[in-house]
């Protein structure tokens, strides 16, 4: 058979001529799309084509240094926290690391005070001197205790009361979804801990840490084999047809996938307005956010979390929008619902693995990302070793 004729040979068909082709089309060059190219031509000896619509690797957590030098994030803030050491270990074979904790300042009532809520939060905001022991009982006195926790209301009204409620999560929350935090799985704010000690960390996890050049460079690496091809630019449906594959990845949007035939599910926007500010430093900390004030949620400072050194440094800041790229999936019950049917169709087909955040609408960090692609992987390792055996 000639070249031409296999190059057009439909890709549904799964036919791959002897050697030629891919044996796996990745869509998306993100942590889901990358790990898997890795681990699908390191450990399987895959041939593996992975296509993303824009311009660069690495998705949503993209790193460059911009005009001025300074090291950022073009999709907003990125930093890496995990609790498993096998997702810390299998990243390391990629980077070093620089050891990294991010801390959060709100501003709330003319102040800026540690956001997660801790005791330091409480005794500033309302002039108080509590020890600890006495904040846990001062919190019991002002929450209001719910039966059953059903939203993302619930879980905080809970846990520290109303006005705490009111000054940290309930503007910042309608203004991130367009969405009142009681029409939100807990799940949402869940994510934000309280404390009732003096710990200003935002995230507790075990290993928190930046990949020491960045993380494009530990995207580099790990599509660096000869077996991966990477193509840009490059929406899967321009070349779904014409190039021979066997199976496919997808980490796209799921309901996109499917051309929405149980209709659109939402996914949260944000527009980033990222500003040079010809100085060392622009805010005390990585992140300050701004749960009442203006229409942005937060801004941050890249070099704090880089560690950069410069003379100017680089800011953004996060404007939530309907329309736009999708970056967050809704976690809410109705959007669970739609999610499902697109689930279903998912499972049932043996030649497409869905994988990611916005392909298993999952409300995902990068390091759960990281292990569901890892899961992913030993589905499909078993998968072809059965075959090969066969
Ligand atoms: P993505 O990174 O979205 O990659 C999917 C890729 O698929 C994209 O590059 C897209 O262009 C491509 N694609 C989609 N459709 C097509 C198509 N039709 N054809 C070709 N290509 C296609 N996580 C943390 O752990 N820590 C943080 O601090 C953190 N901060 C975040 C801040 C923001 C503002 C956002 C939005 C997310 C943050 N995350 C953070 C989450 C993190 O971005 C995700 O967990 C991770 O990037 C998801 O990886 P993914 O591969 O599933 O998806
Ligand atoms: N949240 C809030 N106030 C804050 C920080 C977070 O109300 O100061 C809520 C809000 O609903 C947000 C969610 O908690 O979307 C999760 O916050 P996180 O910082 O984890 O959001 P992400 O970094 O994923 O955007």
């Amino acid at each position: 058979m000639d070249k031409g004729s296999s190059v057009f040979r439909s890709a549904a068909s799964n036919a791959v001529p002897g050697g030629s082709g891919f044996d796996t089309l990745i869509v998306g060059a993100g942590f889901a799309g990358a790990v898997l190219a890795e681990r699908l031509a390191n450990v399987l000896g895959q041939r593996v084509l992975i296509v993303d619509k824009r311009p660069h690797i690495g998705g949503n957590a993209f790193d460059k240094y911009d005009d001025h030098g300074v090291l950022i994030h073009p999709y907003g803030p990125h930093i890496f926290h995990t609790n498993s050491a096998d997702i810390f270990d299998y990243l390391s074979q990629f980077t070093q690391w620089r050891p990294y904790q991010h801390r959060v300042l709100a501003s709330v009532d003319g102040q800026m005070v540690p956001m997660p809520i801790n005791l330091d939060t409480v005794n500033k905001l309302y002039g108080l001197e509590l020890t600890s022991f006495q904040m846990e009982e001062w919190l019991e006195s002002v929450a209001e205790k719910k039966e059953v926790i059903r939203n993302s209301e619930d879980v905080i009204v809970n846990k520290v009361g109303r006005d705490l409620y009111n000054k940290f999560f309930r503007g910042y929350t309608r203004k991130q979804w367009a969405l009142d935090p009681s029409e939100l799985d807990a799940s949402v704010t869940a994510r934000v801990p309280t404390r009732t000690n003096r710990d200003d960390r935002y995230f507790a996890d075990t290993y928190q840490a930046m990949p020491l050049h960045g993380y494009t460079r530990m995207f580099e690496q790990m599509l660096k084999h000869p077996n991966i091809k990477v193509m840009l630019n490059t929406d899967y449906r321009e070349i779904v047809e014409l190039i021979p594959y066997r199976h496919m990845v997808y980490t796209g949007p799921i309901d996109a996938f499917f051309n929405f035939k149980h209709g659109k599910l939402p996914y949260r926007s944000l527009e980033f307005q990222h500003v040079n500010v010809p100085q060392e430093q622009f805010q005390p900390v990585g992140t300050v956010n701004y749960p009442n004030d203006y229409a942005y949620t937060r801004i941050s400072e890249f070099k704090h979390i880089t560690g950069q050194k410069h003379p100017t440094t680089s800011v953004v800041y996060e404007y939530p929008r309907a329309e736009g790229d999708p970056y967050y999936p809704v976690p809410r019950p109705e959007n669970a619902a739609i999610y499902k049917l697109y689930e279903d169709e998912a499972e049932a087909m043996d030649n497409v693995t869905f994988v990611g955040r916005l392909a298993t609408y999952k409300y995902y960090n990068m390091d759960q990302v990281v292990g569901q692609s890892l899961a992913a992987f030993k589905r499909i390792q078993r998968r072809v070793e059965a075959e090969r055996s066969a």
